[in-house]
């Protein structure tokens, strides 16, 4: 028999699914006239292939508005606000959320590449700096 939660062939006589627990109502009975056979699932055939504008619910950033947000991004504070309002307001779709956070961390990383460089760059500097007066 096939169990009633998740619809797994068990043991004809299991009086629980051997895959996810779920107590079997018609397991006590150790012969079913009931038919064995799976229930007819709707079995959903491929779906059509869409184009990418259809695609409903999910907020697609058309380009018009990519331009926007990289005008946005490049004014030095309002960009950085904008993103953390973009990354973590609840308003806002999953695509542009995700474009802000990545865009969040790649400034970051950003900034702890030039930082490091700079005080790399200042030592070198420093240093080379320092020999001059020696000689
Ligand atoms: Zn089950």
């Amino acid at each position: 028999m096939f169990c009633e939660n998740c619809g797994k062939q068990i043991p004809d006589d299991a009086a629980f699914c051997t895959h996810c627990g779920a107590k079997q109502l018609g397991g006590s009975a150790p012969s079913q006239p009931i038919s064995t056979l799976p229930k007819p699932q709707p079995v959903r055939s491929s779906p059509p292939p869409q184009p990418a504008q259809a695609v409903g619910g999910i907020d697609l950033i058309t380009m018009g508005q990519y331009l926007i947000m990289f005008l946005i991004t490049a004014i030095p504070i309002a960009g950085i606000v904008m993103l953390f309002i973009w990354g973590f307001g609840s308003e806002t779709g999953p695509n542009k959320k995700n474009f802000a956070r990545a865009y969040l961390v790649m400034m970051a990383i950003a900034i702890v590449l030039g930082i490091l460089i700079s005080v790399v760059m200042g030592a070198i500097m420093a240093s080379i700096m320092g020999s001059m007066y020696y000689y």
